[in-house]
């Protein structure tokens, strides 16, 4: 049959995650540390706020960046973390829809991207798309950001440099002295950072630092999938301060024939996300970060990581990779990711602790039982 594809296909594969969870969806009540999002749902005061909008017959297209009603709420926020004078922000399809406009409106093929290894999949696999190529620096063995590897891999054609704090899949949290130091690389050699912000809520050890902070030519990527248990409803937003107009002016007119805007009555449910307190949420990820971790660091490699709700430890020794691991966790029945989804190494896996305390201390006892074989 004649191949009707666009060769683009080729340079991409099925996400890994979704293997696991084709899996998983065959086992009888695993303990599922695979999937990278909250188990609590919607606050109600927020579906109510949701459903409201659409009763009202809020359910038209908004503007291109958003409803101004929301827009007007973020500003004072992307400023108060910030300090830019103007920020300019706009309302995203979920945080992948702002990669997706962002990579569109800087990517020129041959451009170089550098990423931190290991990285959120969707990073690699639409710059590639685009025809940029990922420079990884790699940050093991304690994922901390590897500065003079950054600083070495710059080149004439590099454009951005990707950030990710707290990080998926290691929920590493980066220092202000990393933050520094790798501002000041982007800054000499006059080069963007993309800062994907979306677990930003997720800060365990002390409050989140937005990048925005201490660069003008950030451009900040956030989100409310993932603070709200809203995945689904496909809430995002980008900003930037006046230096990088723009990008900002490009993002819209690329959302314009794609996007065309975020969803209405869901956009119009934001402003009572914001308002809703859900420190109670982060406090019990925090108490289950410390059990899984507690229960893991005899028997496994693993640090302990300061915000999202993963944790990224090294495969026992007795496997030969990660994935070899990740197959026999499995068929006992307990679902997380082999590295290599994440990483150019197949050393390490994911796991994500928002399940109920039961299905980690189940987790902690067959994946150390396996550990010691
Ligand atoms: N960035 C990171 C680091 C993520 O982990 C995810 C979701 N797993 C996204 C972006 C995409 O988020 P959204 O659902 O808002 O598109």
């Amino acid at each position: 049959m004649k191949n009707y594809l666009a060769e683009r296909t080729t340079l991409i594969d099925a996400s890994g995650i979704r293997k696991v969870f084709a899996l998983g969806a065959t086992l009888k009540d695993p303990v599922n540390l695979s999937i990278g999002q909250p188990e609590f749902d919607v606050p109600e005061a927020v579906k109510e706020a949701a459903i409201g909008a659409i009763r009202d017959g809020q359910n038209r297209y908004s503007q291109t960046a958003g409803e101004n009603t929301v827009l007007e709420m973020l500003c004072p926020r992307v400023k108060a973390d910030t300090g830019w004078d103007a920020p300019q922000v706009m309302l995203t399809n979920g945080v992948s829809g702002g990669l997706l406009l962002a990579f569109m409106a800087l990517i020129n093929p041959g451009d170089e991207v550098i990423v931190p290894d290991p990285y959120f999949v969707m990073y690699k696999h639409l710059v590639r798309m685009l025809g940029g190529k990922c420079v990884f620096v790699d940050c093991y063995p304690d994922f901390t950001l590897p500065v003079e590897k950054i600083a070495d891999a710059v080149t004439d054609r590099t454009k951005l440099i990707i950030l990710n704090s707290p990080s998926n899949p290691t929920g590493q949290v980066y220092s202000e002295q990393e933050i520094k130091a790798v501002v000041k690389i982007a800054r000499e050699r006059d080069i963007l950072l993309l800062s994907d912000e979306i677990y930003e809520m997720f800060s365990y050890e002390h409050p989140h630092l937005c990048i925005g902070r201490y660069y003008d030519k950030t451009l900040l990527l956030k989100g409310f999938g993932k603070s709200y248990g809203m995945t689904g409803w496909r809430m995002g937003y980008a900003a930037c301060s006046e230096a990088l107009k723009p990008l900002m002016e490009s993002m819209l007119m690329i959302q314009q024939y794609t996007f065309v805007c975020a969803p209405t009555p869901f956009q119009l449910a934001l402003p009572t996300a914001m308002d809703y307190d859900m420190s109670s949420y982060v406090q019990a990820y925090r108490t289950k970060r410390d059990m899984l971790y507690d229960g893991l660091k005899e028997t496994f490699n693993v640090h302990k990581p300061g915000g999202a709700f993963y944790m990224f430890a090294e495969k026992p020794e007795r496997y030969a990779t990660a994935t070899d691991f990740v197959k026999d966790a499995i068929a006992h029945n307990v679902l997380v990711i082999p590295g290599n989804v994440f990483s150019e190494h197949d050393s390490h896996f994911r796991m994500c602790y928002t399940t109920t305390e039961d299905k980690i201390r189940q987790g902690i006892d067959i994946l150390c039982r396996l550990a010691k074989g």
